[in-house]
């Protein structure tokens, strides 16, 4: 350590300001990365410290002194700091913002961290073992038989054992000690038997774990690629790295956190999310920085872990739209994984059945070593995916005949079903027959969605919530109907259609909380429900072993969607929900009722063929200049009135003409497809190129102009890179 003397540090603070702050400490080179409270105008602000010893803009005598050192904590290590400044760049977000997404609230407000103990590791004493052999019984005695077994095991497992209870007791007899964490975690739990090709992508990965490599798992949904990450966490694990496991949303993945849990019985598994209590997101964090955490657990935010010890990272459905942030700093966890990854020289291992158009396309270039895993891995058939043309047909609430037959046959035999239809409430609509009022919300563009059995209309935009009008608003006349439908009118039909079958609803409105989330699971896998009318809620990675049938409704108004991603995101999410029927031993299969039975993206379903529509769908985008083939960035402005909004755009349009370089593509101004949300109107302007670096230059030297203009307080801008909505 060199000595410590008073010098001038350079701190980034979660401040909206693309620039880092100088502040005079007593301290050393050792000091990069600390975490460090400061005066901030008449505030205080914990911020981290970038650099030591640099010579300062400010006169001296107007640098002022930290408030502390946060010596509690240890530094952010170089390549947080490393990654942080990338995400800054990259995504032309000030550092200070950036840091202030990546340091956990609970870290920042903390005006000390003493985490809490952490739970440290136990193991049978020679004393104990001596005991062993002396042969004699009691229930202390078996306990410390168990745990010579199991080797060495975090206290809190040990107390899980058989006989737990004695813990206490053996370690005040010295039989059990404390010991120092074991080089290697070793799995528990049964594991089954890899298949031939799980067996084949472990083996790829685990010969080049020692170096980065972008791996993308492409496995047909129940084809095993959870146990693959299981058995390569296991592998670093046994190595003494770290494991970073990136999913979607934590909320709809508690079979995960105990399918990892129950296999590493003696590791330290830390979660992070969002939905979690400040303090416990803040403890994970220390842990995980201190080195203490061996697997980390977590949603988009928690790719900003520190993780000195970081020797893989897993990141489950990385199609899934979660992983990129759609306000403050728009990153892409997914993408931040593969750079961090790359920047450790570790292996990023990407698992879906249905990856992004992109990064399928960097595997078919090779730039993203493919791994598949084509069949089921417990023995059951991909489910038969029909459709039914419903243009001829007479649809009971949007049922047509062949799903309700299909409905019937299931509650005969006792398995269960599901209706898809991803659109929550009773109908998106209410609408007057003689005037043509419609109950648009007074906020938005967007209607207000009929929830009948609360009596309410809501806006699922902005969250204005008003109760149904007894008669038109407009022309007082009394026949207002819901129009359209939601899963409760579903819902409801069908149990008149079926009064003796228990149907289920699924989604945001039936599960507000993970609790409640958590108990319509149970239900479902206790068999206490027979039809479950579900929204995307339902495609998310879920085993349901006694489902057999799903039916999809409603799925055709995606098909003709502006978005040149929409096709993209009605395959993926049909081929999810699809993957749900027929698990275990029966045999599943899927209705998909639509007026466009010969559409490919259908036909491609029916033949699970994802590379043939991935290999169309990139045919038809190379043509089109459309990403991955074009790099894109998004600049939105919203304000009160929609012309201030636009006028900001075409500033910043004419601007951009000014510098563009050749290759640069700059589009027109256009209100956004939803222009009203909250009372604001919205527009954006499009930029795009086909080389990356280009793009980027171009950007940098655009915000820097657009920064400095003065626009009126009520208008807001924000640049997108790579948009994921066009
Ligand atoms: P995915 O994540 O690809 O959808 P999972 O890892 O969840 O698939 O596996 C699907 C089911 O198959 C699970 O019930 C899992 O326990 C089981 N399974 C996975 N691998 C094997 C295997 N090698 N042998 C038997 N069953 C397996
Ligand atoms: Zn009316
Ligand atoms: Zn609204």
């Amino acid at each position: 350590m060199s000595a410590a003397t008073s010098t001038v540090v350079r701190v980034a603070l979660p401040v909206p300001m693309p620039r880092l702050f100088d502040y005079l400490a007593e301290a050393g080179a050792e000091d990069v990365g600390r975490c460090v409270r400061v005066p901030f105008g008449r505030d205080e602000k914990l911020g981290v410290i970038l650099a030591v010893g640099v010579e300062s803009d400010l006169a001296p005598e107007r640098l002022r002194p930290v408030i502390a050192l946060r010596r509690d904590l240890p530094p952010l290590p170089a390549d947080w700091l490393a990654l942080v400044g990338f995400a800054a760049a990259y995504y032309h977000a000030p550092i200070g913002e950036v840091v202030a997404l990546a340091l956990p609230p609970g870290v920042r407000r903390a005006s000390a961290f003493t985490p809490a103990e952490a739970d440290p590791f136990v193991a049978v004493s020679q004393a104990g073992r001596a005991v062993l052999d002396e042969g004699r019984s009691g229930r202390t005695r078996a306990f410390v038989a168990t745990l010579a077994t199991a080797g060495s095991l975090r206290r809190a497992r040990a107390r899980e054992l058989p006989d737990g209870d004695k813990l206490a007791e053996a370690m005040r007899r010295g039989w059990v000690e404390r010991v120092a964490a074991p080089g290697a975690v070793h799995a528990g739990g049964a594991a089954p038997t890899a298949t031939d090709d799980q067996r084949a992508a472990i083996d790829a990965v685990t010969e080049r774990l020692e170096t980065f490599d972008c791996w993308l798992l492409q496995g047909v949904t129940g084809s095993g690629k959870t146990e693959v990450y299981l058995r390569l966490a296991e592998r670093a694990l046994e190595a003494g790295r770290q494991v970073l496991m990136l999913v979607p949303e934590i909320a709809l993945t508690p079979q995960l956190e105990g399918r990892v849990a129950a296999r590493f019985p003696n590791a330290a598994v830390v979660s992070l999310h969002s939905a979690q209590a400040e303090g416990a997101r803040a403890a994970g964090f220390v842990e995980a920085l201190a080195g203490r955490a061996d697997i980390v657990l977590g949603t988009r935010l928690a790719v900003f872990t520190p993780l000195p010890r970081l020797g893989l990272i897993l990141l489950d459905e990385e199609h899934d739209a979660s992983y990129k942030q759609q306000e403050g700093v728009r990153y892409s966890a997914r993408d931040l994984a593969v750079w961090r990854a790359r920047d450790r020289g570790v292996p990023v291992v990407l698992g879906s059945a249905t990856p992004s158009l992109e990064s399928w396309e960097h595997a078919r270039r090779a730039r993203y070593r493919h791994l598949r895993l084509d069949a089921r891995a417990a023995a059951a058939a991909l489910p038969a995916v029909r459709s039914v043309d419903t243009r001829r047909l007479r649809l009971d609430e949007g049922l047509s005949p062949a799903l309700l037959d299909a409905l019937g046959q299931r509650l005969t035999r006792g398995e269960q079903s599901l209706v898809f239809l991803n659109r929550r409430g009773y109908a998106p609509v209410l609408s007057c027959t003689s005037c043509g009022w419609i109950s648009g919300c007074p906020h938005c563009s967007a209607n207000l969605v009929v929830h009948l059995a609360e009596r309410r209309m809501r806006c699922h935009h902005c969250g204005t919530d008003a109760s149904i009008p007894a008669a038109c608003p407009s022309c007082g006349d009394q026949d207002i109907r819901p129009f359209g439908r939601g899963t409760q009118r579903v819902e409801q039909r069908l149990v008149e259609l079926f009064p003796a079958a228990r149907v289920l609803r699924v989604d945001r409105d039936a599960a507000r909380t993970r609790p409640q989330w958590e108990a319509l699971l149970a239900r479902i896998a206790a068999g206490e429900a027979d039809i479950l009318v579900g929204t995307q809620m339902m495609a998310k990675g879920h085993d349901f072993p006694q489902l057999t049938l799903v039916g999809v409704i409603g799925a055709d108004a995606s098909l003709h969607a502006a978005d040149f991603r929409a096709p993209e995101r009605l395959f993926q999410q049909l081929m999810q929900v699809g993957g749900r029927a027929g698990r275990a031993q029966l045999a599943g299969e899927v209705l998909i009722q639509t007026e466009f039975p010969e559409h490919p993206l259908y036909r491609h379903l029916a033949r699970h063929d994802f590379d043939g529509f991935a290999a169309r769908e990139l045919d038809e985008r190379r043509v089109a200049g459309f990403p991955p083939y074009s790099h894109q960035a998004m600049l939105r402005a919203d304000a009160p009135q929609l012309d201030e909004a636009q006028r900001f755009l075409e500033h910043a349009r004419d601007i951009a003409n000014d510098i563009a370089p050749e290759g640069l593509r700059v589009f027109d101004v256009v209100p956004m497809r939803m222009t009203r949300l909250a009372r604001r109107e919205r527009a954006q302007l499009l930029v795009e190129a086909d080389q990356r670096a280009l793009l980027q230059r171009f950007i940098g030297k655009w915000l820097e102009v657009l920064r400095a203009q003065r626009v009126p307080r009520s208008l807001r801008w924000q640049l997108d890179v790579d948009p994921l909505e066009v």
